[in-house]
């Protein structure tokens, strides 16, 4: 199968400048001019629509990684940056794609985007943090943003016309490809939108941000150097070298500014391996030999204090090559050392679905929900687990509510659904589909099963009502999708 390899926002950016053809829309079609497209800013808001329309786009065509584990992981670490970084003006998502390219990109809104290869590639939480604590700062400091704003003020195109051709390029690919081959064959340098400077800016705002929240600023020109090493001579330099360039210059830079701040030791974080050894284990694209052979290579070359992350990474391979009598005893004893493990819950809540024991789930789940009452790993492994037992009117309910909370996780309306199903409830099936469609901007087939789930249900009930509601919102998203373009 063909994988998608581009970063988004190298393939959108390239496109974007390729602009001396760009339609003037707004002027030529004499629409009346309603300020801030033709004022040459964008205003938070617009960013925050911006973003949410590319999060919709990228659902239908990136990889992204829906793991509620790896999820809280990446959230968790990305807020507690957030938390210290200075100028915060839009909410942060963290995402990961899965992608052996070492990458990271942010867009309008707050979205972040970690290729698991960069994950993979980083040797400790602080490396993976200092990239993200960059990337952060360019949406604080509005990198992308001003970028278009200069280019506005360079051609004769409107920021918002500049942006939408962003909505653009990733709504017709093969335009994007087309735009991206020029780009490399030019002087990538002189193509890509953040500047040096830029680039230095998100380094400092990152490198303090690091400091702040207790990381090891050293690793930012550790990481950094590694990078600009292994990559010096490379024919293909990874994606994330094409978008935030990295001249000597960068690398000499961080290492006199990280000497600035006082070293601090930071202990080995335990879930940023656990993470690792997820990714490794599932989403790396690697025989699962391949897999075991990775962590008894990596355990023998690490300090002690990770040696259970290789035992949870080699029980995962074990687990989904359903050799449940030797995955068992292995994730039984790490659950024993850690009983609020949320990567060995998931994994343990599996286990027994999988050797038809789903009530030793239930219980080990119950029991750690009581702790965590709403927590997305512990509720959606439950609703999974109820499903398993055929306790579907139950596990609906606990799936409410779950989407209710995190209406923008697909796994919770993919579960519902198929539970809705099993209790051939079609009008609520259809319903919850649509959510599905509506989260990768697929506006009109998700009014089109809403409407068929309205003709279903009773003429005049509160469930038709719902649903009519619901279609109505979906028409003004769908609308205000379209004019961002
Ligand atoms: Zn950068």
């Amino acid at each position: 199968m063909f994988k998608r390899t581009r970063s988004l926002l190298a393939l959108s950016m390239a496109v974007t400048l390729s602009l001396p053809s760009m339609p003037v829309m707004a002027n030529s079609l004499n629409l009346p001019d309603i300020g801030t497209a033709a004022s040459g800013t964008l205003t938070i808001d617009q960013e925050n629509q911006y973003g949410d329309a590319y999060m919709r786009m990228l659902r239908n065509r990136a990889p992204i990684i829906n793991d509620p584990v790896l999820n809280e992981y990446i959230d968790s670490l990305g807020h507690r940056l957030v938390a210290n970084a200075d100028d915060v003006k839009t909410p942060f998502t963290f995402f990961m794609i899965r992608d052996r390219n070492i990458n990271a990109f942010a867009f309008f809104g707050g979205y972040v985007a970690i290729h698991s290869g960069l994950f993979l590639h980083a040797q400790n939480e602080s490396e993976l943090a200092s990239v993200m604590a960059h990337e952060i700062a360019h949406v604080t400091q509005r990198h992308l943003a001003r970028s278009m704003e200069d280019q506005a003020r360079r051609t004769p195109a409107t920021i918002a016309a500049l942006a939408g051709s962003l909505l653009l390029a990733i709504a017709a690919p093969e335009a994007g490809i087309a735009a991206l081959t020029a780009a490399t064959a030019g002087n990538m340098q002189g193509q890509i939108n953040y500047t040096r400077s830029n680039e230095k800016e998100a380094d400092r705002f990152g490198i303090a941000t690091l400091s702040k929240a207790g990381f090891d600023v050293s690793a930012m020109p550790t990481f950094f150097g590694r990078l600009a090493d292994e990559y010096r001579y490379a024919s293909t330099p990874p994606p994330m070298l094409l978008t935030h360039p990295l001249p000597q210059d960068r690398v000499t830079d961080t290492r006199l500014r990280a000497q600035n701040y006082p070293h601090v030791r930071v202990p080995e974080s335990f879930d940023y391996h656990l993470a690792k050894a997820r990714i490794v284990a599932r989403y790396a694209n690697i025989k699962p030999e391949s897999a075991l052979d990775w962590f008894n290579r990596t355990e023998k070359k690490s300090s002690p204090a990770i040696k259970a992350t290789f035992q949870y990474g080699r029980a995962l391979v074990l687990l989904d090559e359903r050799k449940f009598d030797q995955a068992q005893p292995i994730l039984e004893a790490l659950y024993k050392q850690d009983k609020n493990n949320h990567f060995y819950l998931d994994a343990l809540a599996d286990l027994y679905i999988g050797l038809d024991q789903p009530q030793k789930a239930v219980d080990m789940l119950s029991k750690a929900l009581e702790a965590a009452p709403s927590n997305p790993v512990l509720m959606i492994n439950y609703a999974n687990t109820l499903l398993a037992q055929e306790k579907t009117e139950q596990a609906v309910r606990v799936l409410q509510r779950y989407s209710h909370d995190n209406p923008n996780d697909i796994n919770g309306w993919h579960l519902l659904s198929d539970a809705y199903t099993k209790l051939g409830q079609s009008d609520e099936e259809l319903a919850a589909r649509a959510e599905i469609l509506a989260l990768k901007a697929n506006w009109n087939k998700a009014i089109q099963y809403y409407t068929q789930a309205s003709q279903l249900a009773e003429l005049g009930s509160l469930k038709q009502a719902r649903y009519d509601a619901r279609i109505d919102q979906l028409m003004i998203q769908r609308d205000r999708f379209m004019a961002l373009q």
